[in-house]
């Protein structure tokens, strides 16, 4: 059996520790996401689903408990080392598109690439490669002003995709559009996901969405538990 992408034991996190506004969010979270495995994280507003993505993906650091990234334990890692591995691991989509407004689409999606050391070539190529494979080709050119919102998604997860990670972290990333919208930009994802055996934890109020993953687990005082 091939190792977890993700791994996750007995975290825990709470903001202004020692305060009295302490806050603890995460109480002892256990979650483990396979190789090519979709798992939805459902949560009320405020929950920490937030911060739940951000640890996972390297972005801040847990109180107490481990964490296993593509089967390495990240204790002890240096920043420089922990940056190398969430650049070599992990695509992060949004609620909000996050894209380079004075960029065209295709632009947005080298960039990331050419910062990880891939040639300009090989770069627009695969930016051109994910965008006809989410319908948008005739797009390439547009900057993110001139896309729609569902347009403006998939180009922000073809750039979560630039540098072929193992593990798709997703924060709402349908929460601004419309049903109708919501639906084709999942669905796009999802062929994505599905074609590419990559994992992914992708947040999501959206009950009808959770079900379309391989299994769901809720949020619910600072813990997780099946849906
Ligand atoms: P969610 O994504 O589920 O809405 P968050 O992870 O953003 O939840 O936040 C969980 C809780 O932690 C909230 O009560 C929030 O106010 C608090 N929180 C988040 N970030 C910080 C921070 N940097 N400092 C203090 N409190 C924070």
């Amino acid at each position: 059996m091939s190792e977890p992408v993700l791994e996750i034991a007995k975290l825990t996190k709470a903001y202004n520790r020692g305060q009295p506004s302490e806050i603890a969010v995460l109480k002892g979270v256990d979650l483990t996401v396979e190789q090519g495995e979709v798992v939805a994280l459902v949560a009320p507003s405020g929950a920490g689903k937030s911060t739940l993505l951000h640890i996972a993906g390297l972005l801040d650091v847990a109180d107490a408990g481990t964490l296993r990234l593509n089967g390495q334990d990240v204790a002890g890692l240096t920043d420089a080392a922990r940056t190398a591995l969430r650049r070599e691991t992990v695509g992060f989509i949004y609620q909000f598109h996050h894209l380079l407004p004075e960029f065209s689409a295709l632009e947005n999606i080298v960039l990331p690439q050419l910062a990880n050391g891939v040639a300009n070539g090989a770069a627009h190529q695969k930016a051109e490669n994910l965008l006809a494979s989410v319908g948008l080709a005739d797009r390439a050119a547009h900057r993110p002003a001139a896309l729609s919102g569902g347009e403006q998604q998939r180009v922000a997860f073809c750039r979560a995709l630039a540098n072929a990670p193992r593990l798709l972290l997703a924060d709402e990333p349908t929460g601004n559009l419309d049903p109708d919208t919501s639906d084709t930009v999942f669905g796009a994802m999802m062929d994505q996901v599905r074609g590419t055996g990559l994992s992914a934890l992708i947040a999501t109020h959206n009950l009808d969405l959770a079900a379309r993953m391989d299994r769901a687990v809720r949020l619910e005082g600072g813990a997780l538990v099946p849906v």
